[in-house]
C-alpha cells in the first residue's frame, strides 16, 4: 500500500483542514448544545466542493479516490464528524445505493444535487421492531396499477429536518420459493400526502442530527421511483455497505483523533502536585494506547479505501475498520475524559460531547458485536 501523497491530494487535506479549524470550531459546541444541524456550514463546505466525495463529476461530485476522500473526512470530523456525515451521504448508502442502481434520471434528479451539497437526501432502513436485521421489516408496499403504495415506518431516521427524499425500503411479501420478503428500494419525496417526520429531542450523543421515526401512510409513488429491480432491494441496501462503513470508520478516527489532541494538550497544561499530569506514567500509558489505536485505525481505514480503489471486495475490512474505529473512539474518548478530570464533566471542554458520541459510534452502520461475528463467519466460513 502506498502512503504516498500527491501535492493535489496534500493540498484537498490542508483545505479540509482549515476549513474545519476556522469555520467550524468556533461554531460547534453552540450547535451542538442547541440540537441544531448547521446547514450554513454545510452550504460552505459545498461551496468549497467538499461535499462530492467519490461520486464521479458527472453526477456533481468530485470524483475522489477512496484514500482522498477518507482523509477529506477524517480531517473534518476532527472538529466536527456531524459536518462529516452529511460530507458522506452522497458517497455512502445514500448516494451510492443511487449511483449502482439507479436510472440516468434518478442520479440527475437525486444524486447529482446531494452531491453538490444543494439538497439532502436520507437513509430510511431501521425499523422500531427489527432493528439490525433489517430484511425482516414490517414495511409493506402494494402495487396498484403502475404505482407502488408504501405503509409503514422506520425508526431512527437521520437527517429528518433536512432531507427532501428519502432513500428506503418496503416489501411484496414473502416470496413462496426463498421463504425471503421480497424487499423494494424507492426514492420517496419528503412532500408526497402521507410522508411524516418525528424527531426525536434531547439525545444522548449525534445531537445535531434531527434522528426519529419517518412515517409511510399509504403513500404512493410511481414505478420510476423504484431504485433496482423489484423485489431485489435488498441487494440495493448490501451493495452500499463498503462505502457507508467506510464513511463512519474514517468518521470515528476523526473523533477518535479530536480526544487525543484534547488530551495532549490538556495534559501538558494542568500541573498538580508540582508536575505537568503527563508526567505521570499512568497518564502517558492512557495517552500512548489512545494514539496507537487511533494511528491503527487509520490503517485500517486506508486499507479498506485502498481495496476500495482496486475495485475488490471488502465486505470483512469495511467491518474490522468500522468496529475498530468506533472501539478506538470510545476508549480515547474515556481516557481524554479521565484526563481531564472534573473539568471533563463541564462542558467549557469538548470530551463529554466526544464521550457521548463516540458511544453511539459503536452502534450504528451495524452494532459492534454484529460485525464481530462477521469478522469471525468470514474467516471461519461458519454462520
Ligand atoms: C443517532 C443515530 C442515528 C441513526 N441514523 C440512522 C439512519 O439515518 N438510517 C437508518 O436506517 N438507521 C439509523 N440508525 C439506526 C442504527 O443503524 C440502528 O440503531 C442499528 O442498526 C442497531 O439497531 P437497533 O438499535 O434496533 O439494535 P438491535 O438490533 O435491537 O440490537 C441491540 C443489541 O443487540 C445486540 N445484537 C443485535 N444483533 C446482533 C447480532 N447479529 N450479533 C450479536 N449481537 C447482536 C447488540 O449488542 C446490539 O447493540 C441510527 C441510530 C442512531 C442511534
Amino acid at each position: 500500500m502506498d502512503f504516498a501523497l500527491s501535492p493535489e491530494q496534500q493540498d484537498l487535506i490542508a483545505l479540509a483542514r482549515d476549513f474545519a479549524r476556522k469555520e467550524i470550531a468556533p461554531e460547534v459546541a453552540a450547535y451542538d448544545r442547541e440540537e441544531r444541524f448547521p446547514i450554513e456550514i454545510i452550504r460552505k463546505a459545498a461551496g468549497l466542493g467538499l461535499m462530492g466525495g467519490v461520486v464521479p463529476t458527472e453526477y456533481g461530485g468530485a470524483g475522489l479516490d477512496h484514500k482522498t476522500y477518507a482523509l477529506v473526512v477524517e480531517e473534518v470530523s476532527r472538529v466536527c464528524h456531524i459536518v462529516g456525515v452529511a460530507m458522506t451521504l452522497a458517497s455512502g448508502l445514500v448516494g451510492n445505493s443511487v449511483f449502482a442502481f439507479g436510472t440516468e434520471e434518478q442520479k440527475r434528479r437525486y444524486l447529482a444535487p446531494l452531491a453538490r451539497g444543494e439538497a439532502f437526501g436520507a437513509a430510511g432502513v431501521t425499523e422500531a421492531r427489527s432493528g439490525t436485521d433489517v430484511s425482516d421489516m414490517d414495511t409493506v408496499c402494494r402495487k396498484d396499477g403502475s404505482d407502488y403504495v408504501l405503509t409503514g415506518a422506520k425508526m431512527w431516521i437521520s437527517f429528518l429536518d433536512v432531507a427532501e427524499w428519502f432513500l428506503t425500503f418496503a416489501h411484496l411479501g414473502v416470496d413462496e420459493r426463498t421463504g425471503r420478503k421480497r424487499i423494494c428500494a424507492f426514492v420517496v419525496d419528503r412532500d408526497l400526502p402521507g410522508v411524516s417526520v418525528h424527531p426525536l429531542q434531547n439525545k444522548f450523543g449525534f445531537r445535531p442530527l434531527k434522528t426519529g421515526e419517518l412515517v409511510l401512510e399509504d403513500v404512493r409513488v410511481p414505478a420510476d421511483a423504484l431504485v433496482g429491480e423489484e423485489g431485489r432491494g435488498f441487494a440495493v441496501a448490501m451493495n452500499a455497505v463498503e462505502n457507508g462503513r467506510l464513511g463512519v470508520a474514517t468518521r470515528a478516527v476523526g473523533l477518535a483523533q479530536a480526544s487525543v489532541d484534547a488530551a495532549v494538550e490538556y495534559s501538558k497544561d494542568r500541573v498538580v502536585f508540582q508536575q505537568p499530569i503527563a508526567r505521570f506514567q499512568m497518564v502517558q500509558k492512557m495517552l500512548a494506547d489512545a494514539i496507537v489505536g487511533t494511528e491503527a485505525a487509520r490503517l485500517l481505514v486506508l486499507r479498506l479505501a485502498d481495496l476500495k480503489d482496486r475495485g475488490e471486495r471488502a465486505r470483512s475490512y469495511a467491518s474490522m475498520a468500522k468496529m475498530y474505529a468506533s472501539d478506538v473512539a470510545m476508549q480515547a474518548a474515556i481516557a481524554a475524559f479521565q484526563i481531564h478530570g472534573a473539568y471533563g464533566v463541564s462542558d467549557e471542554y469538548p470530551v463529554g460531547r466526544y464521550l457521548r458520541d463516540a458511544k453511539v459510534f459503536q452502534i450504528v452502520e451495524g452494532n459492534n458485536e454484529l460485525h464481530r461475528a462477521l469478522i469471525a463467519e468470514g474467516s471461519t466460513g461458519i454462520r
